[in-house]
């Protein structure tokens, strides 16, 4: 069974972070960008989480995330951003988000919510 994840965000630092977090027992992929992400998303038939930054420079992660839900509309898409806003949280939920993670996040956070969706 696969347990790859796609994550898209364009700051380094948190793509670094998430790679320290999961990369042991994880399969991962990382983009900075919407467009990498469905690319890759594309490219790579076995992806069961998408963890997806909100604030991107070209293409906002609520675009990506409709985007993503217009061609896979099953697949797992966790928020993870540092724009804390219910307005925000509930549009990502009504755009079918499974889940909303606030960064700064804690390493016991991402691993929990991870383990819902990928073993
Ligand atoms: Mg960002």
């Amino acid at each position: 069974m696969s347990n790859k994840i796609l994550v898209c965000d364009d700051e380094e630092g948190i793509r670094e972070s998430l790679k320290l977090i999961l990369a042991d027992n994880h399969e991962l992929i990382l983009t900075d960008n919407g467009e990498q992400c469905i690319d890759a998303l594309k490219n790579n038939s076995d992806i069961k989480l998408v963890l997806l930054d909100i604030k991107m420079p070209k293409v906002n992660g609520l675009d990506v995330l409709k985007n993503i839900k217009e061609i896979y509309p099953d697949m797992n898409v966790i928020i993870v951003t540092g724009y804390k806003s219910v307005e925000t949280a509930s549009e990502a939920t009504q755009l079918g988000a499974a889940g909303y993670i606030v960064k700064p996040f804690k390493s016991d956070e991402i691993l929990e919510t991870v383990k819902k969706y990928v073993s």
